[in-house]
């Protein structure tokens, strides 16, 4: 019998079509396999019906282990064989189905480690060794079907070594795309900031020696640069903070080893699990009691994000040096995008790195590395992209149309929806200028084409002035898609209900801020969402002023200011305030009249700044250089604190008094430490927001409450939440797979805009 058969999934980029041969050849069929355009694989097969149905067995159970299969169309062909072989044959441009992917980054493999380290293999020490089960993908890929020359591997033609085991069916790297070696694959070198060459016989190593000397070096790698320097020495990371006008923020590190991390962190079996996961990425860890790197490295927080290294490049750096990390944070300009080509590197870097360690392969798309946390057992993702995107998320229904989400303004990601896939993009990052808007239209265009899909919608938020928003206006009219607003918040619940494919849900969504159906600022919510579309406002966290609108979200001390209006004597305590703001007396001053006049004060209900007035009243936090610092803070002191305050929540009618809250903190301040007053702040907004959830959850007969918005990524929040829930008997949902933050709004607006009748 003949059968042509095509697979949906990701089958390319795996070794998906050495395992069809091998399958075949077990099988005694005859016939070809081959890439598609639409990302797919064809395969044809001629032999006896028993053998057929023994490969289809095969196919699906033993297939290669980075691959995934969607679906298996096999179609009965007349005729008679034509095959005497089984063969690979050139890919086809045909692309009709839609829905396949092509895989995301994967780390450096075991096997491929090993020859790393094996004198006698023929790659060893070279940097970028890869095989089937390991390299880079999307971010080498330009277009589809996924062969070499349509990769950034183009420019690098096999030698003799390497193409034998490419046409090898037994070898490793047979038909393996990112096959190379010393000889003919990528080269890498170092430079002086000024890109003079600077020849040394190992570049690799020699850059290692010069980041534990105390120079800071930008690595260029798969998916764009890193900055690199030292975590024990304070003066690099002195010079880098100032350069990069990055205060606070911490910086995430890279260890060469789970041992070398257990000298500074604490590392769970889960955690562990993560970190030495293919996808290989930043996970937040608990620094132990003999935390020994610079403060510098993440000031003020009780976590550090580490990763180990993913490709060879990554571990040679530490060969020659006896260093616990290395620094290694994205290299992107405020605002912009992870920087990815040479000339870029060089115009923007050369005034903040000393070197630079460049390769000479170009980055075809960019891609940060992905940071998650574990709240007890259960994964975080802070930020969902290298080794994850652009692999979708599975949902358990099927949406009506395909439709795209571009998210917000912060930690943004775009998402299509087909059917019942998710596909959120790489992490874009924060979309307020036209760098970062190219870079989304760019990933947005360039996931449609790879999933070959035809959108009939297109998600965003419902701020009228988000440049996502303008931008979403703009390809709706140049497409012809139906353009579809949803409110922030509802968003985020329907992500979460569209995850754990619920109907129903009572959603408690906490962040910093999201634009209301009334032009307010949310973000302290109880919602109830039916079926993804609908969505009430029920609830809410008492409504405070921003002192001075936005400038109120960089100064918490405005916030508290707001917040305790009526609840203390706000003039005198002010002034015992003014060091800590950026124009002292005159400031407070200002403070008092806008406070009297009312003048431009706007109103939020938003759950992230309570947590910033709390910080400020407890001296943690002055000034948010980054997004979340106050709160982040005000946790990392909480998670060493036990609530001896012990306040029970006060609600006025439907909304929690946040007032109460901070007046309580406010003059418990002397008396109590400070690390359990910022345990008790984090109980009562957690207790305060459960029982409005479980109230609703009761009255209106829901079964499920769920809990989203950055705010879920705070652990003691969370857990404290779900004690509460599941002992009133109720089911509470949190994020799987998708960032609790605005990470995960586009899938949620994706959803939406996708069950709507359209
Ligand atoms: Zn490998
Ligand atoms: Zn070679
Ligand atoms: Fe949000």
């Amino acid at each position: 019998m003949r059968v042509k058969i095509r697979v949906k999934g990701i089958v390319q980029g795996v070794g998906f079509r050495p395992f069809v041969y091998r399958i075949a050849e077990k099988n005694q069929l005859t016939g070809y396999v081959r890439n598609r355009g639409d990302a797919g694989v064809e395969i044809l097969v001629e032999g006896l019906k028993q053998n057929v149905d023994s490969f289809l067995v095969d196919l699906k159970k033993n297939k290669p282990p980075q691959s995934r299969i969607y679906d298996v169309i096999a179609e009965n062909l007349t005729g008679g064989n034509q095959y005497e072989k089984f063969l690979i044959i050139q890919s086809s441009s045909e692309a009709e189905l839609s829905g396949s992917v092509i895989p995301p980054d994967i780390a450096i493999c075991d096997k491929c480690l090993k020859e790393l380290r094996d004198p006698r293999n023929r790659r060893f020490e070279y940097f970028f060794i890869t095989c089937t089960d390991c390299g880079p993908r999307y971010t080498i890929i330009q277009s589809l079907p996924y062969d070499r020359e349509r990769t950034t591997m183009h420019s690098f033609p096999m030698c003799e070594a390497c193409k034998k085991e490419y046409t090898d069916p037994t070898n490793r790297r047979f038909h393996a795309q990112t096959i190379a070696c010393r000889k003919c694959g990528p080269k890498v070198y170092l430079t002086a900031n000024n890109g003079d060459l600077i020849g040394v016989k190992d570049p690799i190593r020699e850059a290692g020696k010069l980041l534990s000397e105390g120079f800071i070096v930008a690595i260029k790698g798969y998916g764009g640069f890193h900055v690199a320097a030292s975590t024990v020495m304070d003066e690099p990371l002195i010079r880098l903070r100032n350069a990069k006008h990055r205060r606070q923020k911490p910086f995430a590190i890279m260890a060469p080893s789970i041992e070398a991390i257990e000298g500074f962190a604490e590392v769970s079996r889960t955690e562990k699990e993560l970190l030495t996961s293919h996808m290989r990425p930043i996970v937040l860890l608990e620094k132990s009691r003999n935390y020994f790197l610079s403060n510098l490295v993440a000031p003020g927080l009780h976590n550090v994000g580490v990763m180990l290294p993913y490709t060879g490049l990554h571990y040679l750096l530490f060969d020659h040096v006896d260093e616990p990390a290395f620094v290694m944070t994205s290299a992107n300009p405020p605002n912009q995008p992870i920087i990815k080509d040479d000339q870029e590197a060089l115009q923007q870097l050369a005034e903040i790195v000393d070197y630079f360690l460049f390769h000479d392969r170009q980055v075809a798309f960019r891609c940060d590395d992905s940071v998650l946390r574990v709240h007890g057992k259960r994964r975080v993702f802070l930020r969902r992209s290298r080794g994850y995107a652009p692999s979708p998320i599975v949902l358990r229904r099927k949406s009506k149309h395909c439709t795209i989400g571009l998210g917000g303004e912060l930690n943004n990601t775009a998402c299509i929806l087909l059917a019942d896939k998710a596909f959120v993009s790489q992490h874009v990052g924060d979309v307020e200028n036209l760098e970062t808007k190219n870079f989304l239209k760019e990933s947005v265009l360039h996931l449609v084409r790879l999933t070959n899909c035809k959108a009939e919608a297109i998600g965003c938020d419902l701020h009228p002035k988000f440049t996502t928003t303008m931008l979403a206006r703009e390809l709706a009219q140049e497409n012809g898609w139906q353009l579809v607003q949803v409110q922030h918040h509802h968003a985020h619940i329907a992500a979460l209900m569209a995850e754990h494919n619920i109907q129903e849900v009572i959603g408690i969504c906490c962040d910093g801020y999201g634009y209301g159906l009334d032009g307010e600022a949310w973000g302290g919510e109880i919602l109830y969402c039916k079926q993804e579309q609908k969505f009430e406002r029920l609830a809410h966290l008492q409504k405070q002023p921003l002192i001075g609108g936005d400038l109120a979200t960089y100064f918490p001390v405005r916030m508290a200011a707001g917040i305790l209006r009526h609840e203390i004597n706000i003039e005198k305590w002010l002034w015992t305030q003014r060091e800590s703001l950026p124009h002292k007396e005159k400031e407070v001053e200002i403070i008092l009249n806008q406070l009297k006049s009312k003048k431009n004060i706007h109103w939020t209900s938003s759950c992230g700044r309570v947590l910033d007035a709390v910080a400020a009243v407890l001296g943690v936090c002055y000034e948010r250089t980054y997004e979340g610092e106050p709160a982040m803070k005000l946790e990392s002191l909480a998670a060493k604190g036990k609530n001896t305050l012990n306040i029970k929540p006060l609600f006025e009618g439907k909304t929690l008094n946040t007032s109460f809250l901070v007046k309580e903190i406010f003059v418990n301040r002397e008396k109590t430490a400070t690390k359990n007053l910022a345990r008790a702040a984090h109980e009562y907004l957690a207790e305060g927001l459960a029982t409005l959830a479980i109230e609703q959850a009761q009255k209106k007969g829901v079964k499920h409450i769920g809990f989203s918005g950055g705010v879920a990524c705070n652990e003691i929040i969370t857990s404290k939440i779900r004690r509460i829930v599941e002992d009133s008997g109720f089911r509470l949902l949190v994020h799987k797979a998708i960032p609790p933050g605005d990470g995960g709004t586009s899938l949620g607006q994706a959803v939406v805009a996708g069950f709507e009748n359209l």
